[in-house]
Formats: C-alpha cells, structure tokens, sequence
C-alpha cells in the first residue's frame, strides 16, 4: 500500500472525485437530489453532486458497525490503530496543495488559510493517534478482594456533522479521535462544500483504513442530518454548526439517551484596554473579526475599547479596515475572500442595513461592492460599525461575516458588565500589558477560550470548549479520544474467601 499524491491539476476535482459519495466502503452516485458547487469567487458551477439519501444513512451506519468488528479495528491494539492514523496524516500533509486548492474553489477561503487549515487536520490525525498510543486505562485501588480496572472501548457507530467553513479541520477534529477510539465513523459534511471531506476519504482509503469504517454522506441536514442523528445503531454524535440546529439535535439526543457533542455559535467580545500595545492589538483585533471573512465561530465581533483609547484606537482600526484587499481567494494580495454564498451575503447584508436603520453608524464598509472585478462574487466589506449599545440585535446575533461593532467601556465593571450580558460563551481577547489584569478578565469572562495579546490561535493539544449557548461538551486535546469511548469497570476476584450467600 502506498501513500498516493492525489495532486493538484487544472481542477482540483481530478476523476478520483467525480460525482460519487461513500457509503459503506463503496463510491457511489448518489440516489439524492443534485447538489450544484459553486465558486463563491466567480458565482459559477463548478461540479454536480448527487448527494446521499435517508437510505444511505442505514447503509453506512450498519455496514461501519460490521466493519469495525469484522476487519478488527475495534479490538486492535492501540498502536496498531495509531500507525495507519499516523499514515493519513501524512497522506494528508502530502495532499495539502490539493486539498487547500479544492477548499478554496469550493468556501471561497484564501489559498494561505486553506492550506493552514490541511496541515492543521494532519497534524491533528498525528496528534490522535499519539495520544491513543501513551493513553493508560487504570488499575483502581481495591477496595475488596478484587483486581479493580477501568477500561476504554469503543462506543460503535459516530455520526459527525460539519458545517462549511472550515472543512477540513473540523472533520479532522472528530473523525481522528473517533476513528482512534476504535469506533466506526459517518460523517455529513455540509451541502455547500462537501469536496475536502470526500478527498479526506480516499486518502484515508490509500492509507489503509479498513473500506467502509469511514462513510461520507453529503446531503441535507433535515434528511440525511437527522437520520444519522435519529439512527437506532448511531451511538454518539458529535455536531459543529448553528446554536438553533444544535439546540434542535440535543432533544433528539435526549429522546434516544444518547451522548452528543456540540460547537455552536459565537459573539466573542475583543478587549482592548488603554495600556495596550495598540500596534499590536490593531493588527490581533483586525485579524481576529476580518480573517475568514467573519465566517468564523469566534470572530471577535464585538470590540470594547477603553474610553479614553476609543476615539484613537477606533479611527486607526478603520483606516486598516479600508486598507485590506478584497477579492477571491486564489488572489495572494487578499485578506477577505467572499463569502460561501451570494444568499449567505445578502443576509449579512440585510443585518448591517437593519442595524442602520435602528441608529448605527457606519465608520467603513456597509454595503456590498460595486467594484466590476468583485460583481459575481458573493463579496461583503470589512465594516465597522458604531452608535451601538450591548443590547442592540446588531451587538447580540450572530451575523457570521466581516462585521463588527465597537463599544466603549469605563472599567473593568463596567467592561464585564457588558461583555458577559450575551447568551454565547466562545472565545475572548484580552489586550493590555497588565498580566494581572489580563488573569482577572480572563477568569471573569464567560467564554470557553481566552486570548491574551494574541486572538484565533489554536492548537489541538489544548481542549476546546463553548459555554451557554455556544455549546455542549469539549474537543480537542489528549483527553477526545476518550470522548468517543465507553468507559468499563472490571472486577477480578483475587480471594478464596465465600461470596455473602456462600455456604461455606
Ligand atoms: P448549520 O447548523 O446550518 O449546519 C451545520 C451542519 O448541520 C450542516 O452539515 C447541516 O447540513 C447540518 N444540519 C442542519 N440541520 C440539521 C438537522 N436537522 N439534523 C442534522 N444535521 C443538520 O450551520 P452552518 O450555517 O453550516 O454553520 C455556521 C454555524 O456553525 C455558525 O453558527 C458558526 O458559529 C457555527 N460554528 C461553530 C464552531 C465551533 O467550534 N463552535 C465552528 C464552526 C462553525
């Protein structure tokens, strides 16, 4: 078995990838509706998928039980597991050109965020497979006459559900600890960019993961989503996307009894205080709300800045706002690409233009290009907006592109005030040279991952967790392979002593 370059060509879409999807270790046309990929830079179609049916679902989800068992992958040993996980990331890394060229045909993502994003699912198949290999189940101490253990077995079938803006890492994210945990896994990657999850399956293919252990189902979340939730033999699921959908799949989780993973939505509040190193935070703060276009989970899209910084601190931001380049991804010049669709524009624009009419100002951008070169495209503008207060619907929704607001604030109350009155709990940054200070918020704030002088840096070894309505559950870390384990207590007898109703 070798590790093959599935390398890049005139289209990413080389024949590998024709209209077919995976189920149960077979490439397919898919018997579901027609699921047309377009460009977000140009508005043009570039492929047909024909997407999977609620048929589907059944089909993969009894054919990866089976397979875990019949090709033992659930009973081989930890290290054996972790070698042909090792393998696909390497194959992975060998296919970064590729996989950052077909992301960005098909996200609209810039090439450098894409192929960040590649290497990152590598490095997080390696670090899986890493962490299974050093993981110790325990021996507990006895407290009878028994050898008392505590073991980790696989859970069986898990459902991962991605949404479409960051492909690749987010599949990485759930399929490498639940692959590595010895489950067998069906993924549902969104109906708008559902390429990179089905390379990732060839090259898992290539890398010798057993045929069938892995489906890749694209489709609709109403059909083809909810039956992999609702399957009788799908033991967990693990969910990123929309705080309503994930809501939605909690109480079908409730109803089955069965453990669910969620990362939702995010309102993330970026601080800067009057000590800052205002360099510094102009460039975190401008990469931290604009990068991805917004389309970020913790875009810090909501900017508190220190009264008696605001009015400099705020004019400087809007004249780097202006300065950033917007275009398509394959451009090297640009820092915000389009957005996923022409629809999901129109909306971020319908916002902006709601949260103008409430009695927002607009200090840069605020309506969609008229630029010639950007017509086609589903482009928005950096823009900033101010006039706003904590409670208005513009400071409160998720808007999910390159939007933010900025507020001033007095002191640390007041500040905490305000940024803790949002029912989201994802991400913060914290700028100010006072460490002190900086450790206060940081442990006042309602977020699952804070940022000091620094925003939207990750690393998989450190665990990733949304509070309120920004989620249920954690990922990443050493400890996500155990998310997607059944945990067992073993009792050993060790004595010749009479069990209680033993008659000698
Ligand atoms: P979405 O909720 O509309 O869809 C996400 C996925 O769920 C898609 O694959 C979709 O087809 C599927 N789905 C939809 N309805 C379903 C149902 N009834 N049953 C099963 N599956 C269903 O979200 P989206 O618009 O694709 O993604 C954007 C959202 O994702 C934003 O709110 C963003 O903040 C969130 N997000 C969160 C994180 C995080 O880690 N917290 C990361 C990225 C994105």
């Amino acid at each position: 078995m070798t590790l093959a370059a599935h390398t890049v060509s005139a289209t990413p879409l080389a024949a590998d990838l024709r209209d077919s999807i995976y189920v149960g270790g077979r490439w397919v046309i898919g018997a579901g509706d027609a699921i047309e990929s377009i460009d977000p830079a140009t508005g043009t179609v570039f492929a047909t998928l024909h997407g999977a049916t609620v048929a589907d679902v059944d089909t993969a989800v009894r054919h990866g039980l089976a397979i875990a068992h019949r090709s033992g992958w659930a009973s081989m040993l930890p290290h054996e597991r972790a070698a042909i996980l090792h393998r696909i990331g390497n194959a992975i890394e060998l296919n970064s050109d590729r996989i950052s060229a077909l992301q960005t045909l098909d996200t609209g993502k810039t090439l450098s965020e894409t192929r960040a994003l590649a290497i990152s699912a590598a490095n997080t198949f390696r670090y899986m497979a890493a962490s299974l290999e050093t993981m110790d189940g325990s021996l507990t101490t006895p407290r009878g006459p028994w050898l008392t253990m505590s073991t980790h077995n696989p859970m069986g079938v898990i459902g991962a559900i991605t949404p479409w803006n960051s492909p690749i890492a987010s599949d990485a994210q759930k399929i490498a600890p639940a692959l590595a945990a010895g489950n067998a896994v069906v993924a549902k990657p969104p109906v708008w960019a559902p390429w990179v999850t089905l390379l990732l399956a060839r090259l898992c293919d290539d890398a010798g993961l057993p045929a069938g252990l892995l489906s890749v189902l694209p489709g609709p979340g109403r059909t083809v989503g909810e039956a992999l939730v609702r399957h009788p033999d799908v033991a967990k699921v693990t969910f990123t996307g929309g705080t309503a959908t994930g809501r939605h799949l909690a109480h079908v989780a409730a109803d089955k009894l069965m453990p669910i993973t969620l990362e939702l939505g995010g309102k993330s509040p970026t601080i800067v205080f009057d000590d800052a190193d205002v360099e510094h935070a102009l460039q975190g703060v401008l990469y931290g709300i604009f990068s991805s276009s917004g389309q970020s989970c913790i875009a810090g899209s909501r900017i508190f800045v220190q009264r008696s910084l605001f009015e400099r601190f705020v004019e400087q931001l809007t004249d780097r706002a202006r300065e950033l380049h917007v275009g398509p991804g394959t451009d090297p010049r640009t820092h915000v690409a389009p957005m996923i669709t022409l629809a999901h524009r129109n909306s971020v624009a319908h916002m902006v233009d709601a949260a103008v009419a409430a009695g927002a100002r607009v200090l840069c951008g605020g309506s969609v290009p008229t630029d010639a070169y950007l017509a086609n495209g589903a482009y928005y503008p950096p823009t900033i907006l101010t006039d706003v207060v904590n409670s208005d619907a513009i400071c409160q929704e998720e808007i999910f592109g390159p939007v933010a607001v900025v507020l001033p604030f007095d002191d640390e109350l007041d500040l905490l005030e305000q940024a803790n009155d949002s029912v989201y709990g994802l991400a913060c940054g914290i700028w100010t040279q006072d460490y002190r200070r900086a450790l206060r918020i940081a442990n006042a704030i309602h977020a699952g991952t804070v940022w000091v002088n620094t925003y939207k840096q990750f690393s998989i070894s450190t665990p990733f967790t949304g509070l309120g309505d920004s989620g249920l559950g954690t990922e990443k870390g050493r400890d996500a392979v155990r998310q997607y384990s059944n945990q067992k207590s073993i009792y050993l007898d060790v004595s010749d002593s009479p069990l209680p109703w033993g008659r000698n």
